[in-house]
Order: C-alpha cells, then structure tokens, then sequence
C-alpha cells in the first residue's frame, strides 16, 4: 500500500489511544515521496531564556514512493510516534535512538507483536524497484583516503555546488557526470555540498553509461 495522509491520521488516532494514552500533539501528516527514508517526524526547536528547550509544529511525513506492506507503513507511523513522545515530553533520550527510544520500542513490538526497527532507511531491494526516470546530475570525487563519494545536485544548485565543493572538502579527483538511470535515484539531490560514499566497484558500471560533464562555472555541458 501506499499510504494517504487519511490513512496516516486514521493510525495515528488508533496508536495515539492504544499506546501512549492519547496523551501525544496531534502533528500534520503527510504522505511524502522522500527518496531515503520511509518515515520522518520534522519540528521546530525552542530555547526558552532559561535554557529550557521545547519542541512543537510537529510534521509527520510517510513516504508513499514504494508499494509496501500495510504492516511496515504501520510500523514506520508508530516509530515516528515513539520520536514524538519523546520530544513532546520533554524526556532526555541518550541519543536519537538511544535508551528510551528503544525501550518503547521493544514495549510496542512485544506487547502487541509489532515489528518496529531502528532503521528506517531503504532497503537495496526497494531502492533497486524504484525505476522513475529522472535527470541526474552529479560529482564523483576520491577521498583522500581512496574511497569514493558521490554527490547528486539539485538542478538549481549545479553551480554553486560546483564551486564549493572543492572548497568544503579536501578531495583527489572530482568529475561531473550527467545521467538519468534510476540507480542514482537513491541518492537525496542536495543543495549543500554533501558526499555519500559509495563503493566504487558498484558504481562503475553506472559511469560508464553517464555522460562525462565539463563545467566553466555558468555552463555544463558534455566533454
Ligand atoms: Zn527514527
């Protein structure tokens, strides 16, 4: 299933009663085509004078990009909850995912027999059957440890990317590539310098079906 924001309310309402006493905010969902992650919970963060810091204008996202099964939408929308508990509380976890997160966590999975993880990043085989034909723009650059990165530009920020990148990080090599493969659809088009690395034995074949870029900082075009 792909979930609609109805669907996600419907859910929220239903755990919000079952788990956490009806006690959490009621966010505004959304049903997101995010390209990494499967779940995400978004707000705004206050420091008060005294130090305190609050949370609130909370916006939880699911992403409808792949078909999955109603049981892992229904996870990934209870995994958000349990950040929202969280932060609208005001509990002190050890880390984004740390002690308290994961002791509700196993809670919810063995009281009610649910299967929620940690990660709710993609998975290979999901990432592999998103075929959606897009342009790509992107930088393959060599660590100077040897390890490759690869950095796939918002169309708007090409240029500016362009000429940062060498500035924020010490890089051996750096080629501009232009291609519309599905494969480079798992990576998030950014409008900040930001390098993935990535193995390079993988990442081979899909250079050598891109098109090889030059850029003179106003214009890209092939070499
Ligand atoms: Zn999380």
């Amino acid at each position: 299933m792909k979930p609609t924001e109805a669907y996600i309310a419907a859910r929220f309402a239903e755990y919000n009663a079952l788990f956490f006493g009806g006690k959490l905010p009621v966010p505004i969902f959304r049903s997101g085509n995010a390209r990494s992650m499967l779940g995400h919970l978004r707000y705004r963060r206050k420091r008060s004078l005294l130090g305190r810091v609050t949370y609130s204008d909370f916006v939880l996202t699911v992403s409808s990009r792949f078909d999955m099964p109603e049981e892992e939408v229904q996870d990934t929308i209870i995994h958000e909850m349990i950040h929202l508990y969280i932060l609208s509380s005001g509990i002190r976890d050890t880390s984004a995912h740390g002690r308290v997160f994961r002791t509700w966590m196993q809670k919810i999975n063995t009281e009610y027999g649910r299967h929620i993880t940690i990660s709710h990043r993609f998975t290979r085989d999901e990432l592999a059957a998103d075929t959606h034909l897009r342009k790509h723009c992107f930088c393959v650059c060599e660590l100077p440890d040897g390890r490759k990165g690869i950095t796939v530009t918002a169309e708007s920020a090409v240029f500016s990317i362009y000429r940062q990148l060498p500035k924020v990080f010490t890089l051996r090599s750096c080629r501009w590539y232009g291609s519309t493969d599905p494969y480079f659809n798992r990576f998030p088009h950014v409008r900040t310098p930001k390098i993935f690395i990535v193995d390079g034995e993988e990442l081979e074949p899909y250079l050598k079906s891109s098109v090889e870029l030059t850029c003179d900082g106003s214009s890209i075009r092939p070499v």
